[in-house]
């Protein structure tokens, strides 16, 4: 049997790496060369994979339930071999992430490639459209002209960076052919704030380390809790806790006006213990803060709740200060364009999608996988871990027809 792939990322090579070991594969893409995306991802590093088991990694992932019947087929453990076997050592991080040992992209992308012999590569070629007769994938409308097949495979990726090709093309042709997309929505992205520090790029380029960031609704009640970094930056608030909760905020905002965030500033310590080392503490409040928080921080807070000029603080103004550590406001009125978020949400509906082998429920002998699904993972490796799944299980199931 003959199938095209469409798209040269980590999905649509892992699905062609399978498929070839049985039949004639295409794989058309329309840079000037695959996995550009890949290349850019954790820095250059690539954040490969997240090293847990099937239960614990579908929880790190929007729609996950859906890739249990894919997780029994290929799983995190066959894809730390597959990159072993190809000459790619893995080693892990910190919350199961998992890079090369080379600390280069350019290594997982090229042991991917490097199973790629059997396959014909249409680099700089454009999917327009699907040919499809009674209900049935016939082949690709191409930028060169028309490819004939007995199976199609789109794997083209989200919306976002469209610089690196995926840039919602196929979410468009499908939806031509009346599949269902979900929204489209930006995750892992930073957030717009008009807040006057940040207009007044007062904190601008600050980071703070391991705050427990905290979203409530205007009713005061939690959406969502992350811990980690936050990076002041010239139009809001960007790092790793804000990115993770980017989504939920993006959820919120439709809902309402405005969003808070309520920062703990300081999460080795309880308002009670704190008050404490306080009251007993004989210098100056800013230099007992210096053991937890960034100089410019210090100075910023002090001068705001007015209490910079004073040598020693009340009780009263210690748990007014105390109080502005445990839940430091920052007011988010937007998320970055979908176009400079990591991720995409949103995307085909898994109504539309057999979890087994990712085959269309309308059009037989179509296939969708990776990133254009409507099914997207946290920071931390989970999304390129869904593309290969999906791409790697697709190609197998397929075989197995
Ligand atoms: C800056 C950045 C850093 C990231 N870091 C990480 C990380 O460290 N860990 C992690 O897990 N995830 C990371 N991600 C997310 C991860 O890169 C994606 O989830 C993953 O690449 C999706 O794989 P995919 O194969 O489904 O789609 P893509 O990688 O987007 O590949 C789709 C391919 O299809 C091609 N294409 C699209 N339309 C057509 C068409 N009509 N015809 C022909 N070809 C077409 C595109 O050119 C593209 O090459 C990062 C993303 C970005 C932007």
């Amino acid at each position: 049997m003959k199938y095209i792939v469409v798209g040269g990322g980590p999905s649509g090579m892992a699905t062609a790496i399978s498929l070839s070991k049985n039949h004639e594969v295409i794989l058309i893409e329309r840079n000037e060369s695959l996995g550009k995306k890949l290349l850019m991802t954790g820095n250059g590093r690539c954040n490969i994979l997240n090293n847990k088991n099937n239960q614990e990694l579908i929880k790190h992932i929007h729609h996950g339930k859906f890739l249990y019947s894919a997780l029994d087929e290929v799983n995190v453990s066959y894809l730390i071999n597959f990159f072993e076997q190809s000459n790619v050592l893995l080693k892990e991080e910190d919350n199961g992430r998992m890079f090369p040992v080379s600390n280069k992209s350019k290594d997982i992308l090229g042991a991917l490639t490097s199973h790629l012999n059997g396959v014909k590569i249409h680099l700089n070629t454009q999917v327009t459209d699907l040919i499809i007769e009674d209900n049935t994938i016939k082949g690709v409308m191409t930028s060169q002209g028309e490819m004939l097949a007995d199976g199609v495979v789109m794997a083209t990726g989200g919306l976002s960076y469209p610089m690196s090709g995926s840039d919602g093309v196929g979410h468009s042709i499908l939806n031509n052919h009346k599949i269902s997309i979900t929204d489209c929505y930006p995750v892992e992205t930073s957030l717009i704030s008009h807040e006057a520090f940040i207009q007044d790029k007062i904190l601008q380029g600050l980071t703070l380390n391991n705050i427990i960031l905290n979203l409530k609704n205007n009713k005061n009640k939690l959406i969502y809790q992350t811990n980690g970094n936050l990076l002041f930056t010239h139009y809001g608030v960007s790092g790793p806790a804000v990115l993770k909760a980017s989504e939920h905020v993006y959820h919120l905002l439709k809902k309402q006006p405005k969003v808070s965030l309520h920062c703990q500033l300081i999460n080795n310590e309880t308002r009670e213990s704190l008050f404490e080392k306080m009251k007993n503490y004989p210098h100056r409040v800013d230099k007992f803060l210096m053991d937890y928080l960034p100089k410019r921080m210090i100075v910023y807070l002090l001068d705001e709740l007015k209490l910079k000029d004073l040598p020693v603080l009340s009780h009263k103004e210690i748990k007014k200060l105390i109080e502005h550590l445990f839940n430091f406001k920052i007011e988010i009125m937007d998320v970055m364009d979908i176009k400079k978020a990591t991720v995409t949400g949103g995307g085909v509906s898994l109504k539309e999608v057999n979890p087994y082998n990712f085959e269309s429920k309308r059009y037989r002998n179509l296939y969708m996988v990776g990133e254009l699904l409507d099914c997207h993972g946290e920071i931390g490796g989970y999304n390129l871990t869904l593309s290969l799944v999906s791409g790697f299980v697709c190609g197998r199931r397929v075989s197995l027809l």
